[in-house]
C-alpha cells in the first residue's frame, strides 16, 4: 500500500511511516479485511466508507501535523483518520454524527489503544466549541460550502483542510493568517460520503 502512494506521488516520509504503522484491517468490515492494503475506499457501518489511502495521505500531507498539535476531525467513520493522525502525534478530536458509527469506532480505539484520540457524538458543522481553539481540522465528508464555525475555532496559523462541492469536491486548505484573514488553496478534485447537518441514530 505505502509503495502504491509512493507512486501517486506521497512523499512525505512521516506521512508514509504512519500509514505502513497502523493496521488498516483493524478499521474495515469483516467481508472486505483481505482488501484492506489495496488503495480503495470500502463500505462501513451506517452507509459510510472508509476513505482510500491515497485521501487519507493527500489530506494528512496537508495538515503538516507536529507533535502535540490540536486536530479536530469531523466525521470519525472508521476511525483510521483518526489513527494516522494520531500516529503523527496529534491529540486529535474527532466528531462523527451517525451514533452506530460513534459507538463502534469509540470503542474500537480504545481497544486498540489509541489514548490520545477522543470521539464525540454530535453534528460536527459546529465544530468543536469546548475544545477550540485546534492547530489543524480536517473534514472527511463533502461540504457544500465551508462551515463558518470551524474557521472560527482555527488558531491563529492554524490549517483547516476541507473537501469542497457537490457532487464532486476540489480539496481546499485554509490557513488562518490573523483574526480576520484566511489564505485559501484550491487543490485536487475528489468524492467523498457527503457531509449532513444534525445526527443520526440509526
Ligand atoms: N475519516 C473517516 C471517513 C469516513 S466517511 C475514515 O477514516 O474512515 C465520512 C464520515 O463523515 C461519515 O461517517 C459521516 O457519517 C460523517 N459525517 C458527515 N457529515 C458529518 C457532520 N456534519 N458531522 C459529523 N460527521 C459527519
Amino acid at each position: 500500500m505505502v509503495d502504491a502512494l509512493r507512486h501517486r506521488g506521497i512523499s512525505d516520509e512521516a506521512v508514509l511511516a504512519a500509514m505502513a504503522a497502523v493496521p488498516r484491517h483493524f478499521f474495515l468490515d469483516k467481508d472486505f479485511v483481505e482488501h484492506a492494503y489495496e488503495d480503495k475506499a470500502f463500505p462501513i457501518a451506517c452507509d459510510q466508507t472508509i476513505s482510500q489511502p491515497f485521501t487519507v495521505a493527500y489530506q494528512t500531507v496537508l495538515l503538516n501535523i507536529k507533535n502535540g498539535d490540536r486536530v479536530l476531525e469531523i466525521g470519525t467513520g472508521s476511525g483510521y483518520q483518526a489513527a494516522i493522525l494520531a500516529a503523527l502525534g496529534a491529540k486529535v478530536f474527532t466528531v462523527e454524527r451517525q451514533e452506530g458509527l460513534y459507538f463502534q469506532t469509540k470503542k474500537l480505539l480504545d481497544e486498540l489503544g489509541f489514548k490520545t484520540v477522543k470521539c464525540f457524538f454530535r453534528d460536527g458543522s459546529k465544530g468543536l466549541a469546548e475544545k477550540a481553539p485546534f492547530d489543524k481540522i480536517i473534514v472527511t465528508a463533502g461540504a457544500p460550502v465551508v462551515p463558518e464555525p470551524l474557521k472560527a475555532q482555527l488558531a491563529m496559523g492554524g490549517i483547516l483542510v476541507i473537501p469542497v462541492g457537490e457532487s464532486v469536491q476540489r480539496m481546499m486548505k485554509i490557513t488562518r493568517i490573523s483574526a480576520t484573514e484566511f489564505q485559501e488553496e484550491r487543490l485536487e478534485n475528489f468524492r467523498f460520503v457527503p457531509f449532513l447537518e444534525g445526527v443520526s441514530r440509526k
